[in-house]
Formats: C-alpha cells, structure tokens, sequence
C-alpha cells in the first residue's frame, strides 16, 4: 500500500535535486535510476533541440495489463527559481523552506507521487493499466515539453497531470489565451517647430483604449492591456506606439468577439489618413496555450470519482485559468485532467507542501488505477 513515510522522504530527496527549467538533466538522470530499478523502460525524445533544455521529455512505460487501455501519468521536472539552496523543514505536516524561498512542491510532488505509485504497484503486484509516465522540461516557460514533446512516443489516450494544489480538486477546464501587439503609427515631427506635421500616435492609441473594456470581461474571459512602449523624446512628437496584451476565455467565440472589438478600436482612430498612409496600426497575435474541456462522464473522471467514494472523499470540480501541460496534451488527443499534489502558494516564496494531502493524492491514484471502468 501507499507508504507515507516513503513517499515524503523521496519527495525530500527530490528536492535536494536541483532543476530550474532548462537544467532538468540531473533530475531526470535519478529519475531513470529509479524506475529502471522498478522495472520500467526508459527513454527520451528529442524536444530538446527546440525547448533549448539540457534533456528531453522523460518517458517511461510500466508495463500492465494489456487487455486495458493505456494512462498516462505527468509531472514536470522544472520548478521555478530560486530553488538553489532549499532546506525543507517539516512542521506540523507542512513542508516549506526553513528560510523564505521555493522548495519546488511544484511539481516535485508530482513526481514523488508517481515514483510511490510505481513502487506500490511492484510491491503490491496488483493489476492495472500499462502506464505512460511522463516527466516534461520547461513547464514553468511556456509549456515547451509538452509543446515539442514526440507524441508518437505515448501510447496513453488519457491520464493525468499532477500539478495542481487540492487532491480533493479536480481541474476539468481551462482557458485559451492569446497573447497580441498592436502597433500604432503617427507621423514624427518636432514638436516645437512644426507640430501641425506630426500625428501623435501616444494620443490615438490612448483614445482606442479608452473605448475599450480591460480587467474581467464576464465569468469566463479576462482582457488585459500589459505592455505600452512609445515616443523618443519629449521634443519629438511620437511616431510609434506599441501595445501588448492577451486574452483568455473558456469560450473561443468570446475570444474571437474581444478581438474584433480591439481592431475596430484602432482602424477608427488611424482612419484619416494622409497621402503618406499615415495613421495606421498593425495587429499580430499568437496562441500561448489552447483551451481544454473534459466532460464529467469522462472515463479519466469516473475513475476518480469511484476512487474517492471508496475512501470516503468528496471531490470537486474545478477549472483553471491558467495554462499548463494539459493543456497542450488534450489538443494532442491525449484527454487530460489535472490534480492537486498538496502543493500550495506556488511560485511564491511562501511556497509549502501539505504531506497529508500529498498521500491522499497518491491513495486516489494507486485506488482509481487498480479499478476497471
Ligand atoms: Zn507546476
């Protein structure tokens, strides 16, 4: 059965590894070592040619049942900095850092929960499904295993991501958000000499925000003007502004909605142009990461579920607003849930761990995994 006392040592362990996004190798290094020793096949893609990581996606197949349907099971490797000089304490059930600083829970929880379900299996003999254990690299800037991950590598069509705080929690949705920069063009002009030649293009882009909402738009969409850059000198009427921003909603219409509305804005107030095609403005947009909706009759959920009355818990549903490897694996085909590890406060430095609730994550698994639905 699931060993607390084991698991939250191997999560002391984890910790004193440290692996900042990018310089994940050492981690993933013991991570081999340790499954290869439980009997699992280790090997690693080729994402790192684009992440810029010093290793791959770490991809490890357990074998199981053959007749059942392969699941997946994620962490990521990389904790946000600093990390460096962690010294965990334990206090009450909490483990946080002796001083103010990350001990990386997120996501180190996340894989000391996978390496205690793998060591239970082999323990415990008991039957379940072949598993897909995967460990990305550079979660924490901008998803970049999971994006280059080699998707041809995972047998799994379902699973798990542990990387949330509440095990009680399941994460069901997330947003889609892109992220934009509009550039608006005036015309430069001494502004003592001859003003009356310039178009000042701080003032135009102003009066196109002003007619625009920002902050929370409804229940499910936020908008956000972040960035403005523009002008060279206060004698110099500006010639260029640049406005950065991103949307995110759980409903793509809205997204589509919110940025006509941000085009319309800016064609109206650089309309009058000169001979010189003066005003004008520009518009570029990129995804940061795609939207995810698991419905709750889903296998991955049902499991859960039945997992969590059997030990006498109650589980919720939740959504996100933020993206993470889910994300990207439910685009891929691969659906996905995300699940809390006991993590919390993360990326601050009040970062700490509940150890409770990081066995009670472990229970659910090991119990979800060894039922048939
Ligand atoms: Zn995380």
């Amino acid at each position: 059965m699931i060993d607390p006392e084991r698991l939250k040592l191997e999560f002391l362990n984890l910790i004193a590894i440290n692996s900042p996004s990018t310089r994940e190798r050492d981690l993933a290094q013991y991570l081999v070592s340790v499954f290869e020793a439980l009997g699992g096949e280790c090997f690693f893609d080729h994402s790192a040619v684009y992440s810029r990581s010093e290793s791959g996606n770490l991809i490890v197949r357990l074998p199981g049942r053959e007749d059942l349907e392969p699941v997946l099971l994620c962490a990521h490797l990389d904790t946000v900095e600093p990390t460096e000089e962690a010294r965990p304490v334990e206090e009450g059930g909490i483990i946080r850092n002796e001083r103010k600083g990350l001990i990386g829970a997120d996501d180190k929880s996340g894989i000391a929960v996978i390496i205690e379900l793998a060591r239970t299996f082999r323990e415990t003999g008991a039957e379940h499904p072949p598993l897909d254990l995967l460990f990305t690299t550079c979660e924490e800037i901008g998803l970049l295993g999971a994006r280059y991950l080699d998707y041809k590598l995972i047998r799994a069509r379902e699973g798990y991501v542990l990387d949330s705080e509440d095990p009680r929690e399941v994460i069901l949705r997330a947003p889609e958000a892109i992220k934009f920069t509009l550039t608006v063009r005036g015309r430069a002009a001494h502004a003592g000499l001859e003003p009356e030649k310039g178009i000042n293009a701080i003032k135009l882009c102003a009066e196109a925000l002003a007619t625009l909402p920002t902050g929370r738009i409804d229940e499910e969409t936020t908008l956000n003007f972040g960035v403005i850059r523009g002008g060279k000198a206060v004698n110099i009427v500006p010639e260029e502004v640049v406005v950065e921003g991103e949307i995110r909603s759980h409903d793509l219409k809205k997204i589509e909605a919110l940025w006509g509305k941000i085009e319309e804005a800016f064609s109206r107030v650089t309309s009058e142009k000169g001979t010189d095609g003066r005003p004008d403005f520009s518009a570029k947009r990129e995804e940061m990461f795609p939207q995810f909706r698991v419905p709750e009759d889903h296998r991955v959920v049902r499991r859960l579920v039945k997992a969590a009355e059997d030990l006498g818990v109650s589980l919720r549903f939740a959504r996100r607003e933020g993206g993470s490897d889910a994300n990207i694996f439910n685009r891929n085909g691969i659906t996905c849930v995300i699940l809390g590890t006991g993590m919390r406060r993360v990326h601050s430095p009040e970062e700490y761990l509940v150890v409770e609730d990081m066995v009670l994550c472990a229970r659910l698994l090991y119990r979800a995994l060894t039922l048939e639905v």
